[in-house]
């Protein structure tokens, strides 16, 4: 097979994370998610459909071939991410960003190593589940109900997002209260704290609680 391009390489690993997000992948979620024009991102599928790698069906759907390739990238990403925090110390920003580009460069006896010596997690820092290890989901903040919540993860990886996130200390695994869901925000109390915070629409959304 002709070996796939990086932003290539990048459209089926989104797709996988949209399958394993939402369900399915759309091709207007490729659009917000890569911020470029639908004539761009519709060659991009015609390549990959050609490839082998999605089929049209519903949406956007990984073939094998193209789920296989996707795992890897993935599993690279993550862990690559967790041996920035967590062994070298970055913050999730850095982390992610630096991924990004060693994602594609280790090969598979040393991405063992590394998941090894990091224990094997089950997740990446922002909760993303590592592939082959156990898949929690739940809700986005604002379809949750009301009360005690556990944090799974933070759905998209964006610079804002997770800056917003950090600020306010919604970190995988924190407990948080939810009080009040609608369409101005959604208001939370976090453990150890009085204060009730509110958060926009915008970012709530990204943020996935436990059921
Ligand atoms: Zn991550």
């Amino acid at each position: 097979m002709e070996e796939l391009s990086e932003p290539l390489e990048n459209y089926v690993k989104e797709i996988y994370e949209l399958e394993e997000i939402k369900g399915k992948a759309k091709v207007t979620d490729l659009i917000e998610a890569f911020h470029v024009s639908p004539g761009t991102i519709s060659k991009a599928i015609n390549r990959l459909e050609k490839m082998g790698l999605i089929q049209r069906k519903d949406g956007l759907k990984l073939t094998s071939e193209g789920r296989k390739i996707a795992e890897r990238l993935i599993r690279s990403h993550r862990l690559s991410e967790r041996l920035l925090t967590d062994m070298i110390g970055l913050d999730w920003i850095r982390s992610h960003e630096i991924a990004h580009r060693l994602e594609h460069i280790w090969p598979d006896d040393v991405l063992d190593v590394i998941d090894m010596k990091l224990d094997r997690p089950a997740t990446c820092p922002h909760g993303h589940p590592i592939p082959g290890r156990k898949v929690e989901l739940g809700k986005s903040m604002t379809n949750a109900s009301l009360g005690k919540h556990r944090i799974i993860m933070i759905i998209r990886e964006e610079e804002w997002i997770l800056r917003e996130a950090e600020k306010l200390g919604l970190l995988p695994g924190v407990e948080v209260v939810l009080l009040e869901v609608n369409e101005t925000g959604v208001k939370i109390r976090l453990p150890d704290s009085e204060k009730e915070i509110t958060l926009q629409p915008s970012l709530a959304k990204e943020v996935m609680v436990s059921d």
